[in-house]
Parts: structure tokens; C-alpha cells; sequence
């Protein structure tokens, strides 16, 4: 154990600093293949004091870190080259739930579906609901400004949170609260939220809770060619109508759903399914219903079925939420991405991203949050085959590229962590990157967290502290 692995294990216990290489294994990964960093160690600390205690020895140490949720993300952001990692998966205390005001306060290791399961009792839930939201900490979503199918509706995690407690990378604790309509000042906790652990550690959160709805009906719209069902996701928003959740998956993704053990039942003869769900109050729901089921079929829709009972609803949500761990069968590696395109580009776009696949000879499937045009085109690899891997790059490339040239931009929830580095300067120019880095600055002037991550480092000048986030980004070593 080095000098301030010693020093951090006096205020963790030795047992939760992590400096053997075959348990390191575990945390040279996120969600996402491709990248493998190792740390220098992990330090978990169990609570609050301990959280704010570890970075503050990290500031008199002068040492770089990352903090870390679950490690679900998609975009390598919590990936600690050769520096310390905060693991802050041991902080899952729910402080408290205010039924009455609707809140919750939470350590930032809570697991995003346990907080749903505490507030049910109640009738509420913690709306922001990820597709990992089985493993995702309510930290890392914090740190992402996760997204998931109900924020269509909802709105993202940002419209979710309350209030934080961020321990600063100096060691200084900060409150940030979201402004109230007649406050005065900047939104401070709005800069925070999407940060990427750039800004400082949050350890502990307040968020919004939300009543369940009185009614909920989920459909399964057939359509035998993708473009219709891209074209009715369109259709339904255009006819004023607000579903919960309308997300698409394609046949790629079917095929792997209803060979795997999350079978929901999707029909395997079709190009596309949309899976709609609207709810509320009983009154004018079905009129939303019967408007979308209308909009499906005058779009092509061969066929489309309603969810008889809540375990129907679960199957049918169980096939597009377990879609990526199914995808394990197509592959042994699963590049996922994540754009974002006006809704209205919808058909164009998916047709021209099955021309680039076809062109790079990946096979691309694409199950994705298209009520807010959010893309998850993911290409089954072999991580290992490097003429694929390169042939991977260059078809993600090229779909970034028609994604920002029909007016979108490079994530819509994933962050841009170490993946989309290098195609930030395809979307901001060097004076708005300089301006995110005057940002970060006011939060964290000697850069020690999470470098190397989000704004490419040419521009951050963060020379010493990530070698490979400058190998990413093809700069100069
Ligand atoms: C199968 C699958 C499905 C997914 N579906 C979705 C989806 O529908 N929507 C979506 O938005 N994302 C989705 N994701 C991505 C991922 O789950 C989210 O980005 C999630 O918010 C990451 O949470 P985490 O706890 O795993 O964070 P980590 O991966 O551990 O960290 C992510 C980032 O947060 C920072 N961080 C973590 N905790 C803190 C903290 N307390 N303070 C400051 N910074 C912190 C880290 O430094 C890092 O930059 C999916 C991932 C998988 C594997």
C-alpha cells in the first residue's frame, strides 16, 4: 500500500481501500467496452463524513481522483487512469422520505430503482428511470443528468433534483439548491447536474418524488417497416398527445430479445416495434389511447396490442429495458452509442445510419428513447478483432457526423466522459470549450477531478493527468 492509501485507510478501515491489481479488475471498466484504465486504488468510504474526510486528504495530497457510482455509464467517465478512485457504491442510506412534501434525501450510492421501491408505500416513485436503473446509483445519474423512457414526459434528472451537498475538489462542502420561481442568483445546481464528476463529489441528494399515475396502458405497435414507425413517433407528438414513454426498437434488437431469457413477446416478422405508454388520470386517457393506436396503423402499423394487466405491462417494458444485456448473445462486445436528432429526422436518419452499417459491415441495432429523438444505435463487436473495431470507429464517426448535420448533437444522456472527446470539436467551437473549462474552473481550479474527461484536454491543458484522455484525442504526448 503507497503513503496515502495508508493515509485514507485510518478514515475508511483498510478493508475498503482496494489496491490489489485482481480486484482492481473490477473497476478498470464501465458499461462501456473499449476502454480499460486501471486505478491507482479505490477508497470506499461508508458514509458522508468519511466521504468528505477522503477528499479533503486527497486536497492536502494533492492527488487527482474520480469518483464512482455503480460504473454503469456509457461514455468511460468513470474510468481513473493511474489515479485514485472514490467508489462511493458502500453510501446507499435513504436519509428520508417526506411524503407530504414529496421528497426524498438520499446518500449518492443509492441504487435508482431501490428509491423507487421505498417511495411506493406511499404512492410515489422517483421518476427519472434509466434502463440500468437496477444498478445505477442515484450519484452517477446525478452526475450524468441521466435520462430514461419516462423522462419523455417527466423530464430528466435535472427536473428531479432538489438540492445537494457537494463536497468541493479543494475539500470545501457547498450547498446547491435548484432556484425557487421568485429566487435570485445563479443555478448553480443546474451547472452541477450533467457535470460528469468534473465539479466536485455529491454526497448526499434531494430529490423530487412523483405520485403514480391513476391509470396506465402500454402498447405494442407492429410495424412492418421502420420508416413508418419512426414517421408515427412524429405523428403522435405532432397530435398534441404526451405519452409517457415512446420508445422504438428495431429488428436487430428483437431478434436478440426474444432469443434471450427477457423474451417479452415481440413479433420477430416486423422492422420495428413502438412500445407507447400514456398515463394519468382515467379521465381522456382513452381517448389518448385510441389516438395512438389510430396514428400507428394510419403509419403502417400492422398490429397494435395493449398490455392486458400490470405483468403483461412488465413483460412488455422487461424486453426494452434488459434489450442491451440480450444483446450479450449477438456478441461478445456491445458498442453502445448515443446521439441525439430533431424528431422530425427520425425515418431519414435511421435509414442512412442502416447505409453507414451496410457500408462498414457492422451490424447495427437500434432500441432507443424516440420520443425525444435520443438514438442508441448499438453495434455488436468483437472487442478483440481489431479490423472490426476500426471498422466500429469509423461507422460511429460517420453517424455523429449525420446526427450534427441534421441538427442534433453527440449525447442525449450518456455524457461525454472519454468516448465523445473526440467529437466535441465537431460540435463547439474552441471558444465555447474554453468557456467549459472557465466553468470548471470556478468549481475546480487545479483540475484534479475527473480529469482528462469531457472538454478534450488540449483545451483543458491537463497534460500530467490522464495520458490516455490525450491519447484519445490524438494530442501531441
Ligand atoms: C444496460 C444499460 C442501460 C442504460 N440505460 C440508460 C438510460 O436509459 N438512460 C441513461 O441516462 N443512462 C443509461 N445508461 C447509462 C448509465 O447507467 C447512466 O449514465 C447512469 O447515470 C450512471 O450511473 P452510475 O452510478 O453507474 O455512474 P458511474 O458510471 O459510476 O459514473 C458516471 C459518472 O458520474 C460520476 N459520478 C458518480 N457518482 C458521483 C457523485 N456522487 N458525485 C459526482 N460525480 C459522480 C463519475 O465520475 C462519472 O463521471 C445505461 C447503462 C447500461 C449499462
Amino acid at each position: 500500500m503507497d503513503q496515502l492509501a495508508r493515509a485514507l485507510s485510518g478514515i475508511v478501515g483498510p478493508q475498503h481501500v482496494i489496491t490489489r491489481a485482481a480486484e482492481l479488475l473490477v473497476y478498470e471498466n464501465d458499461g462501456l467496452p473499449g476502454y480499460r484504465l486501471r486505478p491507482r486504488f479505490v477508497v470506499a468510504p461508508g458514509n458522508r463524513a468519511e466521504a468528505i474526510a477522503v477528499v479533503r486528504a486527497l486536497a492536502a495530497a494533492n492527488a487527482p481522483f474520480v469518483a464512482r457510482g455503480a460504473g454503469t455509464g456509457l461514455s468511460a467517465g468513470s474510468l481513473a487512469d493511474g489515479i485514485v478512485m472514490i467508489g462511493l457504491h458502500r453510501m446507499r442510506q435513504i436519509y428520508s422520505i417526506d411524503p407530504v412534501g414529496r421528497t426524498a434525501t438520499v446518500e449518492p450510492g443509492v441504487v435508482n430503482a431501490r428509491l423507487s421501491k421505498a417511495a411506493a408505500p406511499y404512492g410515489l416513485h422517483y421518476a427519472p428511470d434509466p434502463s440500468s436503473q437496477t444498478a445505477c446509483s442515484i450519484g452517477g445519474n446525478v452526475a450524468e443528468n441521466a435520462g430514461g423512457p419516462h423522462c419523455l414526459k417527466y423530464g430528466v434528472t435535472l427536473n428531479h433534483v432538489l438540492h445537494a451537498t457537494v463536497v468541493l475538489p479543494d475539500g470545501e462542502l457547498i450547498e446547491l439548491a435548484a432556484p425557487r420561481d421568485d429566487e435570485i442568483g445563479y443555478d448553480l445546481l443546474g451547472a452541477f447536474v450533467g457535470s460528469e464528476g468534473c465539479f466536485g463529489v455529491a454526497v448526499d441528494v434531494t430529490v423530487r418524488l412523483t405520485p403514480n399515475p391513476a391509470r396506465v396502458c402500454t402498447m405494442l405497435a407492429d410495424f412492418p417497416a421502420l420508416d413508418g414507425a419512426a414517421k408515427a413517433v412524429s405523428a403522435i407528438i405532432a397530435a398534441g398527445i404526451v405519452p409517457a414513454a415512446l420508445e422504438l426498437v428495431d429488428a436487430g434488437t428483437i431478434a436478440a430479445v426474444e432469443a434471450s431469457i427477457y423474451a417479452a413477446g415481440y413479433p420477430t416478422d416486423v422492422e420495428a416495434c413502438l412500445l407507447v405508454e400514456v398515463d394519468g388520470p382515467a379521465a381522456g386517457l382513452d381517448d389518448d389511447t385510441a389516438a395512438v393506436q389510430r396514428i400507428c396503423r394510419e403509419n403502417g402499423a400492422r398490429a397494435v396490442r395493449t398490455a392486458t394487466d400490470s405483468s403483461d405491462r412488465e413483460r412488455l417494458w422487461q424486453g426494452r429495458k434488459k434489450a442491451f444485456g440480450a444483446m450479450g448473445r449477438v456478441a461478445p462486445h456491445l458498442v453502445v452509442q448515443d446521439a441525439v436528432v430533431p424528431r422530425t429526422r427520425l425515418a431519414p436518419v435511421l435509414r442512412r445510419i442502416g447505409e453507414i452499417a451496410e457500408r462498414h459491415r457492422v451490424r447495427v441495432c437500434n432500441v432507443f428513447h424516440a420520443g425525444d429523438g435520443n438514438l442508441h444505435p448499438n453495434i455488436p463487436c468483437d472487442g478483440n478483432d481489431a479490423d472490426e473495431m476500426a471498422r466500429v470507429h469509423a461507422a460511429c464517426r460517420e453517424i455523429m457526423e449525420v446526427c450534427i448535420g441534421e441538427g442534433g448533437t453527440i449525447t442525449g444522456e450518456h455524457g461525454v466522459g472519454l468516448d465523445k472527446q473526440p467529437y466535441m470539436d465537431m460540435l463547439f467551437s474552441p471558444e465555447s470549450l474554453d468557456a467549459m473549462c472557465r466553468l470548471r474552473d470556478a468549481f475546480d481550479p487545479a483540475r484534479r477531478a475527473n480529469p482528462g474527461k469531457v472538454v478534450p484536454v488540449r483545451y483543458c491543458r491537463e497534460w500530467n493527468a490522464s495520458p490516455s484522455a490525450r491519447k484519445a484525442v490524438g494530442a501531441a504526448p
